[in-house]
């Protein structure tokens, strides 16, 4: 079931480390509650959620530790994730791994460890769900046995996170994973005085198809216009469905000109597209396009979603089928 070499092959772990798309991301409630559930069935002062990235381990929970990484070579981690089975150390002064280890002989001052791997479903060790101490103790079996259904329960929740980022009919981001990744490419943009553009795309009679051809062939539609979008773009481009028959495009590093001649090859693609909603049946479709290019007015996500609806408006009202900037 597991990939073969998934311990060894430090390559594919980090590319399913990247496809968890977890790291330096803001705290979030199930993995809170776990480091704290830890900490408190444990008995122990400090429970992390460890990932290890190439160099660093980056803590997506912690409770009882300031830190929110530390280079990895230091990192009791990158020893649990060379195995399946958990690693438990009653007295890292007394291990001969870590008897020199600054994480032990300075701060937080790290005496006793256990921590189980974060195996995806894949087979790869991502990271680590630990309990430490600060004086030598012993884990019992059940201890471990609850540290381990814990481990669980992060993955699944690491897990499903992506899951929810996926539209299920049509296999785009959904509202909620591409608003998140539109608020980090205005950052991105932001520091790095990148311009970047948003398009928004409507289709056009949508409801006649449904009263005409039934629900099934409406969803049939949807999925072959977001299989066209992804056709017609480049790599960088995401695309989300952020609304029943509405989609939208982020467009990294393009600028208004730029985004307004990429919609309109995606709108003379969806045109040239007839899509089979049956066998022996295919109809033509069109949309409409809003694109707005961040400035300096936007602040979050949703405003430029708005600011990009206005344009929108307008192309359905100058007659569909057409790209207009705001
Ligand atoms: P316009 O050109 O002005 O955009 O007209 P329209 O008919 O596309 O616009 P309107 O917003 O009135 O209709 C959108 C329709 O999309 C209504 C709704 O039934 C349909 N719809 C929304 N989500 C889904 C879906 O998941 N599947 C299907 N088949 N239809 C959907
Ligand atoms: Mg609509
Ligand atoms: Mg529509």
């Amino acid at each position: 079931m597991y990939a073969q070499n998934a311990l060894a092959d430090e390559t594919a772990r980090l590319a399913a480390l990247r496809r968890l798309d977890i790291l330096d991301t803001p705290p979030e409630e199930p993995f809170e509650n776990v480091v704290n559930l830890v900490r408190a069935v444990l008995g122990v002062p400090i429970s992390v959620v460890t990932l290890l990235d190439e160099e660093r381990q980056w803590f997506k929970a912690r409770v009882g530790l300031d830190a929110t990484e530390t280079p990895r070579d230091v990192s009791f981690c990158t020893h649990t994730i060379r195995q399946r089975m958990p690693l438990v150390i009653p007295d890292a002064k007394a291990d001969s791994r870590f008897a020199d280890n600054a994480l032990v002989n300075g701060a937080p001052h790290i005496r006793a460890y256990a921590g189980v791997p974060l195996v995806t479903s894949d087979g790869y060790n991502v990271g680590a769900l630990c309990a430490i101490d600060t004086r030598p103790r012993d884990f019992s079996e059940g201890e471990i046995a609850i540290l381990r259904n814990f481990a669980s329960i992060v993955v699944n929740e690491m897990e499903l996170r992506r899951i929810a980022e996926r539209d299920q009919l049509t296999g785009v981001l959904t509202r909620r994973g591409f608003l998140d990744r539109v608020e980090k490419e205005m950052a991105r943009a932001r520091r790095h005085g990148h311009a970047a553009s948003l398009v928004l795309i409507d289709i056009d009679h949508f409801k006649t198809v449904n009263d005409t051809w039934g629900h099934p062939a409406g969803d049939a539609v949807l999925r072959e216009l977001a299989k066209v979008l992804h056709g017609s773009g480049r790599h960088a481009d995401l695309l989300g469905r952020i609304g029943g028959e509405e989609f939208a495009m982020l467009l990294p590093e393009a600028d208004g000109a730029a985004a307004l001649a990429a919609a309109e090859r995606h709108r003379a693609a969806i045109a040239a597209h007839p899509i089979a909603i049956a066998p022996a049946r295919t109809i033509a479709i069109t949309a409409s396009f809003g694109i707005a290019a961040l400035d300096d007015t936007t602040a979050t996500a949703e405003d430029w979603i708005a600011r990009a609806d206005v344009p929108l408006y307008e192309a359905k009202h100058a007659g569909r089928n057409r790209c207009i900037a705001a």
